[in-house]
């Protein structure tokens, strides 16, 4: 270690899914990156998981050798403020880290910023890369991902909380460990969780863990050879899509437009999905774009998806400027009826099997 260099003490922060006693796909990328960190630093690593089940989701990173804290207990299943900033303070306390390791999820990014203040440490959200070799250093984007900027602190603890979707997830067999349970006062609060109100989870068409991004562009709204606009047709084309691919469902900013300029749209679809410029950047493996232009504000959103398929009418489209990796020159409507029957027809011999 270098003269000034800190020895690093380094916390992986963990919350159980919501739903159940597992930790997501980024809770995993994010122990995949601290156990390859502690190794460059030589530093010793803990991780403190937070909810109930948290004991059972402590088995499934066992393998790191880590030596693990829980907050357990049906309080904290849920998120709230007030609770996850007292687990997060408490499992800090317990570990005295430098170096805090998080996911980037909803939850996390509400609370550790003003855990990281109680604690006169400093926080940076959306990162996307942590580097050991000069120094201790984090990357994200600024600008809505124009600007890339690396960053190094001297203030401990710091806070990390690295995005989904940046690194495969750790993965190991269990193996016998330390689990400890730290005690946590619920603190008291004038909010109290009577139930949960979500649209149906084939109406939640935005998720970050799937493998495919399918987008959906104006051209589904548009007038077709036959002179007609099949919106009705459209709409069960996605929706089937999304139910039996599982992908996540983006669209361009002139689909999601239309809502507001009383045209035929798409009724599960809203600015959420928008992809580009002034829309999102996802993360997934692949993407499929269809009856979208692939014009530039549109694909910048595209960055981060690795492997890039599109089906247009029109050969001379965006995506076929060195925008996409595979371009269809067909008619998506016929294109995404056969790709229905092929994935029925495999989740039907899935079933029987
Ligand atoms: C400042 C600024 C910011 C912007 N930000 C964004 C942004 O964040 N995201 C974004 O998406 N856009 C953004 N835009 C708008 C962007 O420039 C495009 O206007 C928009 O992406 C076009 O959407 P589209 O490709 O769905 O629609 P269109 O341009 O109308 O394209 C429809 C396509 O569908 C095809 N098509 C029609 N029928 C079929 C069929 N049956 N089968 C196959 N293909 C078919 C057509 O050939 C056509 O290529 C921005 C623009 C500006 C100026």
């Amino acid at each position: 270690m270098s003269k000034g260099q800190v020895m690093e003490n380094i916390l992986i922060l963990l919350h159980v899914e919501e739903a159940g006693n597992s930790l997501s796909r980024s809770a995993f990328e994010v122990v995949a990156a601290a156990v390859e960190l502690s190794k460059n630093l030589n530093a010793s690593l803990t991780i403190g998981i937070i909810g109930d089940g948290a004991s059972e989701a402590a088995e499934s990173v066992s393998g790191t050798g880590a030596h693990i804290l829980t907050v357990n207990g049906s309080e904290f299943s849920l998120p709230r403020y007030a609770s996850d900033a007292a687990a997060a303070e408490a499992l800090c306390k317990k570990a005295e880290p430098t170096l805090v390791l998080a996911p980037a999820t909803s939850r996390f990014n509400r609370v550790l910023p003003g855990v990281a203040h109680r604690l006169q440490g400093c926080v940076d959200t959306h990162i996307t890369a942590i580097d050991s070799t000069q120094g201790l250093s984090v990357t994200r984007w600024f600008y809505k991902q124009r600007i890339e900027g690396q960053l190094q602190r001297s203030a401990r603890p710091w806070f990390v909380l690295l995005e989904a979707g940046i690194r495969p997830e750790w993965r190991g067999a269990p193996a016998p460990t330390n689990v400890q349970a730290v005690e946590v006062i619920v603190p008291s609060s004038r909010t109290r969780v009577v139930g949960v109100r979500a649209p149906r989870l084939d109406e939640q068409t935005i998720r970050p863990d799937a493998k495919l991004l399918f987008v959906a562009g104006a051209g589904w709204t548009k007038k077709q050879a036959d002179g007609q606009v099949h919106a009705k047709d459209a709409q069960r084309l996605i929706r089937d899509i999304l139910r039996l691919s599982g992908a996540s469902l983006g669209s361009s900013k002139s689909l999601v437009d239309q809502s507001t300029d009383q045209q035929s749209v798409l009724s599960f679809m809203s600015h959420l999905n928008q992809v580009g410029q002034t829309g999102s950047t996802p993360r997934h493996p692949k993407g499929l774009s269809t009856c979208c232009h692939g014009e530039e504000p549109h694909v910048v959103g595209w960055r981060f998806i690795n492997e890039r398929r599109a089906i247009n009418l029109d050969p001379n489209c965006g995506w076929a400027r060195g925008k996409a990796d595979v371009l269809y020159v067909a008619d998506a409507f016929q294109v995404v009826e056969k790709l229905l029957a092929i994935l029925a027809e495999k989740t039907m011999a899935t079933a029987v099997r």
